[in-house]
Protein backbone atom coordinates (compact mmCIF):
# COMPACT_ATOMS: atom_id res chain seq x y z
CA UNK A 1 0.00 0.00 0.00
CA UNK A 2 1.40 3.36 -0.88
CA UNK A 3 2.27 5.93 1.85
CA UNK A 4 -0.84 8.72 2.07
CA UNK A 5 -1.63 11.45 4.60
CA UNK A 6 -4.76 10.59 6.47
CA UNK A 7 -7.19 12.71 8.55
CA UNK A 8 -9.25 11.32 10.97
CA UNK A 9 -12.45 14.45 11.55
CA UNK A 10 -13.77 13.20 14.58
CA UNK A 11 -16.90 16.13 16.03
CA UNK A 12 -17.03 15.62 19.69
CA UNK A 13 -19.97 17.39 21.82
CA UNK A 14 -19.45 16.46 25.78
CA UNK A 15 -17.05 13.11 24.82
CA UNK A 16 -14.29 13.45 27.67
CA UNK A 17 -15.33 10.03 29.17
CA UNK A 18 -14.67 8.61 25.62
CA UNK A 19 -11.54 10.54 23.71
CA UNK A 20 -9.11 9.05 25.85
CA UNK A 21 -10.25 5.38 25.05
CA UNK A 22 -10.84 6.95 21.21
CA UNK A 23 -7.37 8.65 21.06
CA UNK A 24 -5.83 5.09 22.35
CA UNK A 25 -7.66 2.99 19.61
CA UNK A 26 -7.07 5.74 16.39
CA UNK A 27 -3.09 5.57 17.63
CA UNK A 28 -3.53 1.81 17.47
CA UNK A 29 -4.40 1.90 14.12
CA UNK A 30 -2.43 4.44 13.16
CA UNK A 31 0.90 2.04 14.68
CA UNK A 32 -0.40 -0.53 12.48
CA UNK A 33 -0.13 1.68 9.71
CA UNK A 34 2.79 3.58 10.10
CA UNK A 35 3.65 3.77 6.72
CA UNK A 36 0.80 6.70 6.09
CA UNK A 37 0.98 10.33 7.70
CA UNK A 38 -1.65 10.59 10.22
CA UNK A 39 -3.87 13.46 11.77
CA UNK A 40 -6.12 13.28 13.55
CA UNK A 41 -8.67 16.67 13.76
CA UNK A 42 -10.68 16.70 16.49
CA UNK A 43 -14.13 19.07 16.04
CA UNK A 44 -15.18 20.29 19.30
CA UNK A 45 -18.54 21.32 18.91
CA UNK A 46 -19.24 24.20 22.10
CA UNK A 47 -18.58 20.65 24.55
CA UNK A 48 -19.79 22.25 28.29
CA UNK A 49 -17.02 19.40 29.99
CA UNK A 50 -13.67 18.39 29.71
CA UNK A 51 -13.57 17.75 26.10
CA UNK A 52 -12.10 21.11 24.91
CA UNK A 53 -9.31 20.74 27.89
CA UNK A 54 -8.76 17.05 27.13
CA UNK A 55 -8.29 17.72 23.24
CA UNK A 56 -5.91 21.14 23.73
CA UNK A 57 -3.94 18.73 26.19
CA UNK A 58 -3.36 16.25 23.61
CA UNK A 59 -2.44 18.26 20.85
CA UNK A 60 0.27 20.18 22.92
CA UNK A 61 1.47 16.62 23.55
CA UNK A 62 0.74 15.06 19.70
CA UNK A 63 1.88 16.78 16.51
CA UNK A 64 -0.57 14.46 14.91
CA UNK A 65 -3.34 15.60 16.55
CA UNK A 66 -5.74 19.03 15.58
CA UNK A 67 -8.36 20.77 17.20
CA UNK A 68 -11.10 22.68 15.89
CA UNK A 69 -13.27 24.87 18.65
CA UNK A 70 -16.41 25.75 17.56
CA UNK A 71 -17.45 28.72 19.04
CA UNK A 72 -21.06 27.22 20.29
CA UNK A 73 -23.08 23.87 20.25
CA UNK A 74 -23.88 24.01 16.81
CA UNK A 75 -24.75 20.10 15.77
CA UNK A 76 -23.33 17.07 14.30
CA UNK A 77 -23.37 18.06 11.06
CA UNK A 78 -22.08 21.82 11.17
CA UNK A 79 -18.80 20.03 13.12
CA UNK A 80 -18.45 17.39 10.48
CA UNK A 81 -18.75 20.01 7.77
CA UNK A 82 -16.11 22.19 9.69
CA UNK A 83 -13.61 19.45 9.90
CA UNK A 84 -14.02 18.82 5.91
CA UNK A 85 -13.57 22.51 5.23
CA UNK A 86 -10.05 22.39 7.55
CA UNK A 87 -8.86 18.96 6.58
CA UNK A 88 -6.01 18.85 4.23
CA UNK A 89 -4.99 15.57 3.01
CA UNK A 90 -4.96 12.19 0.55
CA UNK A 91 -7.69 10.24 2.78
CA UNK A 92 -10.51 11.94 4.64
CA UNK A 93 -12.46 9.88 7.33
CA UNK A 94 -15.39 10.90 9.19
CA UNK A 95 -15.39 9.12 12.34
CA UNK A 96 -17.70 9.73 15.62
CA UNK A 97 -15.51 10.10 19.25
CA UNK A 98 -17.97 7.94 21.10
CA UNK A 99 -16.89 4.78 19.66
CA UNK A 100 -19.87 3.42 18.11
CA UNK A 101 -17.21 3.28 14.74
CA UNK A 102 -14.88 1.08 15.56
CA UNK A 103 -11.59 2.64 13.98
CA UNK A 104 -9.97 -0.81 12.84
CA UNK A 105 -12.62 -0.14 10.46
CA UNK A 106 -11.15 2.31 8.62
CA UNK A 107 -8.27 -0.45 7.60
CA UNK A 108 -11.17 -1.50 5.10
CA UNK A 109 -11.38 2.10 3.73
CA UNK A 110 -8.01 2.40 3.25
CA UNK A 111 -8.00 -0.45 0.82
CA UNK A 112 -11.23 0.18 -0.60
CA UNK A 113 -9.61 3.78 -1.63
CA UNK A 114 -6.49 2.04 -2.93
CA UNK A 115 -8.77 -0.13 -5.02
CA UNK A 116 -9.53 3.08 -6.92
CA UNK A 117 -13.39 4.02 -5.16
CA UNK A 118 -13.33 7.47 -4.29
CA UNK A 119 -16.24 7.12 -1.43
CA UNK A 120 -16.31 4.52 0.79
CA UNK A 121 -19.66 4.25 3.17
CA UNK A 122 -19.79 2.32 6.41
CA UNK A 123 -23.21 0.96 6.67
CA UNK A 124 -24.24 -0.42 9.71
CA UNK A 125 -24.70 -4.38 10.24
CA UNK A 126 -25.85 -5.50 13.83
CA UNK A 127 -26.30 -2.64 16.18
CA UNK A 128 -25.30 -3.52 19.73
CA UNK A 129 -26.76 -0.96 22.50
CA UNK A 130 -28.72 0.85 21.12
CA UNK A 131 -32.24 1.45 22.10
CA UNK A 132 -35.11 0.54 20.51
CA UNK A 133 -36.75 3.69 20.05
CA UNK A 134 -33.62 4.64 18.45
CA UNK A 135 -33.54 1.49 16.05
CA UNK A 136 -36.77 2.33 15.24
CA UNK A 137 -36.92 5.90 14.75
CA UNK A 138 -34.06 4.93 11.99
CA UNK A 139 -36.22 2.50 10.41
CA UNK A 140 -38.68 4.50 10.09
CA UNK A 141 -36.30 7.41 8.89
CA UNK A 142 -35.21 5.08 5.91
CA UNK A 143 -38.72 4.16 5.20
CA UNK A 144 -39.41 7.69 4.71
CA UNK A 145 -36.95 8.68 2.72
CA UNK A 146 -37.42 5.89 0.14
CA UNK A 147 -41.69 6.93 0.12
CA UNK A 148 -40.51 10.41 -0.51
CA UNK A 149 -38.32 10.11 -3.01
CA UNK A 150 -34.72 10.39 -1.46
CA UNK A 151 -33.91 7.31 -3.11
CA UNK A 152 -30.25 7.68 -3.55
CA UNK A 153 -29.65 7.46 0.34
CA UNK A 154 -27.79 4.59 1.42
CA UNK A 155 -29.99 2.96 3.76
CA UNK A 156 -28.11 2.62 7.73
CA UNK A 157 -25.24 4.90 6.74
CA UNK A 158 -24.35 7.20 9.22
CA UNK A 159 -21.54 9.79 8.77
CA UNK A 160 -18.47 6.58 9.30
CA UNK A 161 -17.41 7.29 5.77
CA UNK A 162 -13.89 7.85 3.73
CA UNK A 163 -12.81 9.70 0.62
CA UNK A 164 -10.68 11.66 -1.53
CA UNK A 165 -9.85 15.15 -1.59
CA UNK A 166 -12.07 15.45 -5.19
CA UNK A 167 -14.66 14.16 -3.40
CA UNK A 168 -13.85 16.95 -0.21
CA UNK A 169 -13.98 19.59 -2.90
CA UNK A 170 -17.32 18.90 -4.14
CA UNK A 171 -18.74 18.37 -1.09
CA UNK A 172 -17.31 21.95 0.26
CA UNK A 173 -19.44 23.26 -2.57
CA UNK A 174 -22.49 22.60 -1.56
CA UNK A 175 -23.00 25.61 1.34
CA UNK A 176 -26.23 25.32 2.83
CA UNK A 177 -27.04 25.80 6.90
CA UNK A 178 -29.25 22.99 6.66
CA UNK A 179 -26.43 20.45 6.06
CA UNK A 180 -27.24 16.72 5.71
CA UNK A 181 -24.11 14.77 4.90
CA UNK A 182 -25.74 11.59 3.57
CA UNK A 183 -27.81 13.44 1.15
CA UNK A 184 -25.14 15.82 0.22
CA UNK A 185 -22.72 12.52 -0.20
CA UNK A 186 -25.55 10.74 -2.50
CA UNK A 187 -25.68 13.57 -4.79
CA UNK A 188 -22.21 14.01 -5.18
CA UNK A 189 -21.54 10.97 -7.91
CA UNK A 190 -17.67 9.63 -8.40
CA UNK A 191 -16.73 5.71 -7.25
CA UNK A 192 -18.59 4.96 -4.41
CA UNK A 193 -18.76 1.58 -2.60
CA UNK A 194 -20.45 -0.07 0.83
CA UNK A 195 -18.72 -1.70 3.26
CA UNK A 196 -20.72 -3.40 6.49
CA UNK A 197 -19.39 -3.19 9.88
CA UNK A 198 -20.53 -3.98 13.29
CA UNK A 199 -21.70 -1.07 15.22
CA UNK A 200 -20.47 -0.86 18.42
CA UNK A 201 -22.36 0.64 21.83
CA UNK A 202 -20.88 3.70 22.95
CA UNK A 203 -18.20 3.85 24.98
CA UNK A 204 -19.32 5.89 27.68
CA UNK A 205 -21.99 8.97 28.33
CA UNK A 206 -25.21 9.41 26.90
CA UNK A 207 -26.25 9.83 23.03
CA UNK A 208 -25.69 13.88 22.25
CA UNK A 209 -29.01 13.08 19.47
CA UNK A 210 -32.46 13.52 21.81
CA UNK A 211 -35.52 13.53 19.88
CA UNK A 212 -35.24 16.88 19.11
CA UNK A 213 -32.12 17.19 17.18
CA UNK A 214 -33.17 13.75 15.09
CA UNK A 215 -36.00 15.39 14.12
CA UNK A 216 -34.33 18.38 12.74
CA UNK A 217 -31.73 16.15 10.77
CA UNK A 218 -35.11 13.97 9.42
CA UNK A 219 -36.48 17.56 8.28
CA UNK A 220 -33.64 18.76 6.61
CA UNK A 221 -32.93 15.67 4.59
CA UNK A 222 -36.72 15.47 4.18
CA UNK A 223 -36.78 19.20 3.00
CA UNK A 224 -33.51 19.36 1.22
CA UNK A 225 -33.20 15.66 -0.16
CA UNK A 226 -36.36 14.45 -1.29
CA UNK A 227 -39.16 15.58 -3.93
CA UNK A 228 -41.84 15.27 -1.10
CA UNK A 229 -42.50 19.16 -0.30
CA UNK A 230 -42.34 19.92 -4.26
CA UNK A 231 -45.36 17.48 -4.16
CA UNK A 232 -47.12 17.74 -1.18
CA UNK A 233 -47.34 21.75 -2.57
CA UNK A 234 -48.65 20.77 -6.16
CA UNK A 235 -51.42 18.21 -4.44
CA UNK A 236 -52.86 21.12 -2.05
CA UNK A 237 -52.67 23.47 -4.96
CA UNK A 238 -54.34 21.26 -7.25
CA UNK A 239 -56.90 20.59 -4.21
CA UNK A 240 -57.53 24.10 -3.88
CA UNK A 241 -58.15 25.21 -7.28
CA UNK A 242 -60.28 22.10 -7.97
CA UNK A 243 -62.21 23.50 -4.70
CA UNK A 244 -62.74 27.11 -6.33
CA UNK A 245 -63.60 25.73 -8.99
CA UNK A 246 -66.59 23.71 -7.74
CA UNK A 247 -67.41 26.21 -5.62
CA UNK A 248 -67.86 28.57 -8.80
CA UNK A 249 -70.01 26.39 -10.28
CA UNK A 250 -72.34 25.83 -7.19
CA UNK A 251 -72.34 29.63 -6.74
CA UNK A 252 -73.34 30.49 -10.22
CA UNK A 253 -76.12 27.90 -9.89
CA UNK A 254 -77.42 29.61 -6.78
CA UNK A 255 -77.24 33.18 -8.36
CA UNK A 256 -78.63 31.98 -11.98
CA UNK A 257 -81.47 29.50 -10.50
CA UNK A 258 -82.51 30.40 -6.81
CA UNK A 259 -81.16 33.94 -7.10
CA UNK A 260 -79.53 33.34 -3.67
CA UNK A 261 -76.35 35.09 -2.94
CA UNK A 262 -74.86 37.95 -0.65
CA UNK A 263 -73.12 40.54 -3.27
CA UNK A 264 -68.90 40.29 -3.62
CA UNK A 265 -69.04 37.64 -1.35
CA UNK A 266 -68.74 34.43 -3.88
CA UNK A 267 -65.78 36.52 -5.99
CA UNK A 268 -64.16 37.32 -2.80
CA UNK A 269 -64.03 33.27 -2.25
CA UNK A 270 -63.15 32.19 -5.41
CA UNK A 271 -60.43 34.08 -6.57
CA UNK A 272 -59.21 33.61 -2.61
CA UNK A 273 -59.16 30.23 -3.46
CA UNK A 274 -57.83 30.57 -6.87
CA UNK A 275 -54.71 32.54 -6.20
CA UNK A 276 -53.84 30.50 -2.99
CA UNK A 277 -53.49 27.54 -5.27
CA UNK A 278 -51.69 29.62 -8.12
CA UNK A 279 -49.27 31.26 -5.55
CA UNK A 280 -48.66 27.29 -3.85
CA UNK A 281 -48.52 26.04 -7.87
CA UNK A 282 -45.96 28.53 -8.54
CA UNK A 283 -43.99 27.89 -5.48
CA UNK A 284 -43.81 24.15 -6.67
CA UNK A 285 -42.38 24.15 -10.30
CA UNK A 286 -39.76 26.98 -8.86
N1 LIG B 1 -21.90 15.36 18.20
C1 LIG B 1 -21.52 16.67 17.92
N2 LIG B 1 -22.43 17.67 18.14
C2 LIG B 1 -23.70 17.42 18.57
C3 LIG B 1 -24.08 16.08 18.80
C4 LIG B 1 -23.16 15.08 18.59
O1 LIG B 1 -20.39 16.93 17.53
O2 LIG B 1 -24.47 18.37 18.76
C5 LIG B 1 -20.92 14.31 18.00
C6 LIG B 1 -20.78 13.34 19.16
O3 LIG B 1 -19.84 13.81 20.12
C7 LIG B 1 -20.34 12.06 18.47
C8 LIG B 1 -21.05 12.15 17.14
O4 LIG B 1 -21.37 13.52 16.92
O5 LIG B 1 -18.95 12.03 18.25
C9 LIG B 1 -22.32 11.31 17.09
O6 LIG B 1 -23.16 11.68 18.16
P1 LIG B 1 -23.90 10.58 19.06
O7 LIG B 1 -22.97 9.44 19.32
O8 LIG B 1 -24.45 11.24 20.28
O9 LIG B 1 -25.07 10.14 18.09
P2 LIG B 1 -25.71 8.68 17.94
O10 LIG B 1 -24.57 7.73 17.68
O11 LIG B 1 -26.40 8.39 19.22
O12 LIG B 1 -26.63 8.81 16.77
MG1 LIG C 1 -22.96 7.49 18.89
Amino acid sequence: MKSRRICLIVPCFDEADSLPEFYRRVCGLADRFAENSWEFLFVNDGSRDETPHLLDDLAAQDPRVKVLHLACNRGHQIALMAGIDFADADVLVTIDADLQDPPEVVADMLSRIEQGFEVVHAQRGRRSGETFFKLTTARLFYLLMKCFGGGDIIPDCGDFRAFVPAVQRTIRSFRTPHVFLRGLFAQAGFRQCVIIYDRDPRFAGETKYPFLKMATLALDATLGFTAFPIRAISCVSLLLWGISLVYLVRSLVVHFVFHGTVQGWTSLICLLFFFTGLILFCMAII
